[in-house]
């Protein structure tokens, strides 16, 4: 098979799983605990409800107790807050997580200021923030998708130090962090966004390119120096009668341009999606051994 080698974010995800069940049963033996992740979500959206749903089955399959609340769409502020700083108080609860995005009467920012930053195992509060962008510092968790990315990279035998990376997108949740995630691993990182002018030109620079833009199959095979390694976070659905769906998932990527010119690149699906729950499961193990070694 000529191109790209194709790396298999499924596999990687259920090694990393199969790791952290092991790690729980040993530190259930010896203390007699367990890692608890509460989830909570607001309203009826679908996709929030599958993404909540798989995460909380993927709690079980390593051995970690899930707690869940679902609140209904006109939930007060005030009440999620509640919500929250139950979790907080909680010694059996080590991560939390609020599915976003919240109903726009609610105030995102205050409800991710609420979270303990020793449970944010989302790591989107700005305190965790601000010391992955520290030299010197270490945040308690790292946001879960770049994360991914990275250990994708890594568990992959490519190289980051000293390499050229690209990230396309800025995004608190993605972009951003993987920019700072990239530079602590010291590669050199160009971030590209909507308003820069020649990113096909920045991009053909990179040894590594974690594409998060949200565009589907935006970066094109002429994007990609020969060899470079392709991380495409973009998850998009587009109509294919084709399918008994009605449509297909891609990338921000285009797939079949990369892969001959590529040295390596994720799939979508089965790339870096499966990962993110892998390393929400790690966030929340890594938050239990703080607790258990205290
Ligand atoms: P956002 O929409 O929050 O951010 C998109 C970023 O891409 C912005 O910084 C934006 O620039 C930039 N951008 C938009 N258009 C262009 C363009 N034409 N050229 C260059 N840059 C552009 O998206 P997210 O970061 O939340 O998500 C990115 C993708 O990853 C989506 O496809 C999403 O579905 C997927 N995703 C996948 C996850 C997973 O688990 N696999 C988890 C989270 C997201 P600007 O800042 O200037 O607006």
């Amino acid at each position: 098979d000529e191109g790209a080698a194709i790396i298999d974010g499924k596999a990687i995800a259920q090694t990393v799983r199969e790791e952290i069940g092991v790690e729980v049963a040993s530190l259930k033996a010896s203390t007699g605990k367990v890692p608890g992740l509460a989830v909570v979500l607001v309203g009826g959206r679908k996709d929030s409800e599958t993404y909540v749903r798989s995460k909380k089955k993927g709690c079980e399959e390593a051995g970690i107790q899930s707690f869940g609340t679902d609140l209904p769409e006109d939930v007060t502020e005030e009440e999620l807050l509640k919500v929250v700083a139950d979790y907080n108080a909680d010694p059996s609860v080590h991560g939390i997580l609020v599915q976003l995005p919240l109903p726009d009467h609610i105030n995102e920012e205050n409800v991710l200021n609420a979270i303990s930053i020793e449970k944010d195992v989302d790591g989107f509060h700005p305190l965790n923030m601000g010391l992955l962008a520290q030299r010197g510092r270490e945040p308690f968790f790292v946001p879960c998708t770049p994360k991914g990315c990275v250990e994708l990279l890594e568990r992959s035998g490519i190289e980051i130090s000293g390499k050229t990376a690209v990230v396309i997108g800025r995004s608190n949740i993605v972009g951003m962090p993987a920019n700072l995630l990239l530079q602590r691993r010291d590669a050199t990182v160009t971030v590209v966004h909507s308003r820069t002018p020649n990113a096909k030109e920045v991009t053909q620079q990179a040894d590594i390119v974690i594409v998060a833009c949200g565009r589907a199959e935006m970066v094109r095979g002429d994007w990609i120096k020969p060899g470079a390694a392709v991380i495409d976070v973009g998850i998009n659905a587009v109509d294919d009668a084709t399918k008994k769906r009605g449509y297909r998932l891609v990338g921000d990527a285009c797939f079949d341009e990369i892969k001959p010119i590529a040295g390596a690149i994720t799939p979508v699906p089965g790339g870096v999606g499966p990962m993110t729950i892998a390393m929400l499961l790690q966030n929340t193990l890594e938050g239990f051994k703080r607790t258990v070694s205290a």
